[in-house]
């Protein structure tokens, strides 16, 4: 069994650097068994907040949040965000109801599904967590006085020619709104319209964050929803073809599971981020074949690469303009890329081993 303890406590430790602390804090974390939510609740864990994980296990995976069960201030509920959900009331006519939950502090509305394979086959529900999820989610924080913390996505910006690479949180995005990446691409958009509309019509104090690839121990991995750092590990583990999609020159920037979650606890603390939209990824931009070539050299694999055929819609560039983040949260990512790659085959090592 992986052990991630050693990378809980360097968050912790980053995050005490800047006296960032959230014990005594109530906070509700929807998709908290998914891959960020699950470190996301770890480390409040540890730092002695209550933390309410809402999951309907649908991406997200009871393995991740096993360890936490019998931890007295954390609570799971087996929740899908996109039907209502009442806290602090025991009969509503239009929804579930916990009734001894009487006041959250936060809500952290992390939850949807996020990879390319499962957009084609779960679109509805995708459009779901995104729009009526995030609704609901808003309906929480309105009724206890919360603050709203909300992950987007870089896939806001779309498919952005190469002059608005860098991408600036300015930059409006260049979205196709009916094709295979729409489900995700526009609700994560009507997302960050509901909660701006919240913000001017309640007052909700609200911070959007988007996230950029990011990739690390507990990631996702298996044939139908992987994304491309398990699919090239796995393949490169078991000497399997690495599959690039199309001929490899698209790229992405890739951020290291420690740095992201250092970044999105940095961004719920700081007063600065309140109504601000903030990119929260690597500008370390490099092609998808430079990747594949990387992962055969950390796994001494004997794999060669083949191509498939290009995604439709598959973004040619993503790489975010970080000054925001360094600004207003005082964050910048710090992991190298090869760093974090080998602690992310050390684990599928671990895992694959299990299976
Ligand atoms: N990709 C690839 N082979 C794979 C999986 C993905 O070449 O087995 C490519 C994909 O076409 C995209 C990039 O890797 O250009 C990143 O894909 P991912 O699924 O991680 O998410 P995205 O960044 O597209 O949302």
């Amino acid at each position: 069994m992986y052990d991630h303890e050693k990378e809980i406590q360097e968050i912790i430790k980053r995050l005490e650097k800047e006296s960032i602390k959230f014990n005594e804090k109530i906070i509700l974390v929807t998709g908290g068994a998914g891959f960020l939510g699950s470190w996301i609740c770890d480390v409040l864990i540890e730092q002695g907040a209550y933390c309410i994980c809402l999951d309907n296990l649908s991406s997200g995976s009871f393995d991740n949040i096993s360890h936490l069960m019998d931890k007295k201030n954390f609570r799971f509920l087996n929740h899908d965000i996109s039907k209502p959900i009442y806290f602090g009331l025991t009969n509503h006519p239009m929804g579930i109801c916990v009734g001894d939950i009487e006041k959250i502090d936060i809500v952290m509305h992390m939850a949807s599904r996020a990879s390319p394979f499962e957009f084609t086959k779960f679109p509805i529900s995708i459009l779901k967590s995104n729009t009526l999820g995030t609704m609901n989610a808003l309906g929480i924080a309105k009724a206890h006085n919360a603050l709203f913390f909300y992950t987007s996505t870089s896939e806001i910006y779309g498919n952005p020619p190469d002059s608005a690479v860098p991408t600036p949180e300015t930059y409006f995005g260049h979205v196709n709104p009916v094709g295979p990446r729409s489900c995700y691409d526009e609700s994560k958009r009507a997302g960050e319209a509901f909660i701006k509309a919240y913000e001017l019509q309640h007052k909700i104090k609200a911070k959007i964050i988007r996230i950029f690839n990011t990739y690390g121990p507990r990631i996702r991995y298996g044939a139908l929803f992987g994304r491309v750092i398990p699919n090239f590990i796995h393949q490169a583990l078991n000497d399997k073809d690495i599959t690039v999609f199309g001929d490899g020159s698209q790229t992405r920037s890739f951020t290291y599971v420690v740095d992201e979650v250092e970044g999105l606890l940095k961004a719920v603390h700081f007063n600065a981020a309140n109504g601000e939209v903030i990119n929260l990824g690597n500008d370390n931009e490099l092609t998808i074949l430079e990747l594949a070539e990387l992962i055969i050299e950390l796994t001494n694999s004997n794999s060669k690469i083949t191509h498939n055929p290009l995604p439709i819609d598959d973004p040619v560039r993503r790489c975010p303009v970080l000054e925001k983040a360094k600004r207003l949260i005082k964050w910048k990512p710090t992991t190298p890329l090869k760093e974090g790659l080998r602690v992310t085959i050390e684990w599928f090592k671990s895992i694959e081993n299990e299976d």
